[in-house]
């Protein structure tokens, strides 16, 4: 018997949100100063994604309703960190938090 395997996150954000992030060049300036909000970078999120590292769904950065807020148009190349943020808490909840 085969069990389907879980769609990547990258994949998952594509199908949900339309946003390729392979399209991420880890500038990092996405990066964000706000205390004690993050553990680990914006752009630092976006690439754990890239490498389907599950520790995207729970890293603070992701949690933070700060980041979130700075989230909207804040990708020099683009993307919709905005929409990424929202799909990955979804996602996370979908697999029990
Ligand atoms: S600004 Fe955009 S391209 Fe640069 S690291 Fe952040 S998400 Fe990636």
């Amino acid at each position: 018997m085969t069990t389907n395997p879980r769609p990547s996150l990258r994949r998952i954000v594509k199908e949900a949100t339309g946003q390729d992030i392979s399209k991420c060049q880890a500038c990092f300036d996405c990066d964000v100063s706000i205390e004690n909000e993050l553990d680990i970078p914006l752009g630092s999120l976006i690439q754990l994604v890239l490498q389907n590292d599950e520790e995207a769904l729970h890293c603070q950065t992701l949690w933070s309703d700060a980041v979130m807020d700075a989230s909207h148009n804040i990708c020099k190349r683009g993307l919709n960190l905005h929409a990424v943020i929202t799909v990955l808490r979804e996602e996370s909840n979908r697999r029990g938090g």
